[in-house]
């Protein structure tokens, strides 16, 4: 008897409007890929709540299964780097926008997307960490290549409770950085603190429409948000400062002036993650596995199973997320 495994399905109809069903999948179902793939763990990203909610045109193949993250063991594969066993990590690469994603028992998937999953990790810890996690590291790493290390004074980090912001938190502050970490959940203080903030600041700060310059807070940043937000963040980094801007939690738009460029050469630094080369993703996993403490890892995120996945997508935009979410498959 074929077997079938379960799956979230997200499809259109005519007038184009968008639906999501759990169905009933078998290999056959699957996409083109030289290495089969059973999904053991996933998570929720706010790309993720973009593509099941239809808030973004994340999806753009018809019908699709979501979710741009999977940790899971290699059932079978044609790709000489891979074998049957295997414990692999896929972030991004298009999967769960226009290649059939995480949210299902089985991915097929081109080899060239896996990374191996790190000796000191499970398939749970790998999504804890998640896009979100890897996309932290590649802002750091980002900072890092700038020349902005511990000793060059405070780093903000935007965001902060959410997954992007509580890994980059966890990460600058085993590091040894002065983080502040901006929230506009209050209440999350204490868990920042946790994280290892030096200081919680709030939300509204930073989300006036900004000046070109403000007093200098900080030697850089990490930010999730853009808009006003980051026009702020920029506004107030020192002289010969930089901030790594991956993410539209607060808008698309960046309402800024070339005056923090042009006056104090402070630099933009932009983060992809769904393209990265895969060298790039081996060292952003390698410093994972070495400069993540493993306990705060277990304290930003939380576990619920394959049922809460489309619940906890809505939730993500809504920006009810605290950050991490691991789907145990
Ligand atoms: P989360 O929802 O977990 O975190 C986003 C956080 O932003 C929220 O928790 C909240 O933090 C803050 N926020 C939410 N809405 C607003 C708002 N309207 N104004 C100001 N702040 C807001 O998402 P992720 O951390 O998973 O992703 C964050 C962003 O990074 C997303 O835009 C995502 O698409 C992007 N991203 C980009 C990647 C890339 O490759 N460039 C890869 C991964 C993510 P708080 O409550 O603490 O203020």
């Amino acid at each position: 008897m074929t077997e079938t495994f379960k799956a979230i399905l997200v499809s259109r109809d005519a007038e184009k409007k968008q639906s999501v069903a759990v169905t009933d999948l078998t290999d056959a179902d699957l996409m083109e890929g030289d290495v089969t793939i059973a999904v053991e763990a996933t998570t929720v990203n706010y790309k993720d709540g973009l593509a099941i909610s239809g808030k973004a045109p994340v999806i753009r193949r018809w019908p699709l299964v979501p979710g741009i993250d999977l940790a899971g063991t290699v059932i079978s594969s044609s790709n000489p780097d891979w074998r049957k066993g295997d414990k692999v990590i896929l972030n991004g690469w298009g999967v769960g926008e226009t290649h059939f994603g995480a949210y299902a028992g089985r991915a097929r998937v081109k080899g060239d997307w896996l990374v191996p999953l790190p000796e000191s990790m499970s398939a749970h810890d790998a999504m804890a960490v998640g896009t979100a996690g890897y996309t932290a590291m590649l802002c750091v790493m980002a900072l890092e290549r700038h020349g902005i290390l511990p000793d060059r004074g405070p780093v903000v980090v935007t965001g902060a409770a959410g997954g992007v912001g509580s890994v980059a938190v966890s990460i600058l502050s085993s590091l040894g950085y002065h983080v502040v970490a901006s929230t506009g959940r209050n209440a999350e203080s204490p868990y920042l603190i946790n994280l290892g903030a030096a200081e919680v600041i709030s939300r509204d700060e930073l989300n006036q429409p900004a000046k070109p310059l403000a007093k200098e807070r900080w030697a850089g940043g990490i930010d999730s948000v853009g808009s006003h937000i980051l026009a702020n963040v920029l506004s107030m980094t020192s002289y010969g400062g930089a901030v790594a801007a991956c993410g539209l939690a607060g808008g698309m738009d960046l309402p800024s002036s070339v005056a923090p460029f042009i006056l104090r050469g402070v630099s933009l630094l932009g983060i992809d993650s769904v393209m990265a080369p895969k060298a790039v993703r081996l060292e952003a996993w390698r410093r994972i596995g070495s400069d993540l403490d493993v306990d705060k890892l277990a304290s930003l995120s939380t576990t619920i199973g394959f049922d809460g996945i489309i619940g906890a997508a809505h939730d993500i935009v809504d920006g009810k997320i605290r950050g991490r979410v691991v789907v145990d498959m």
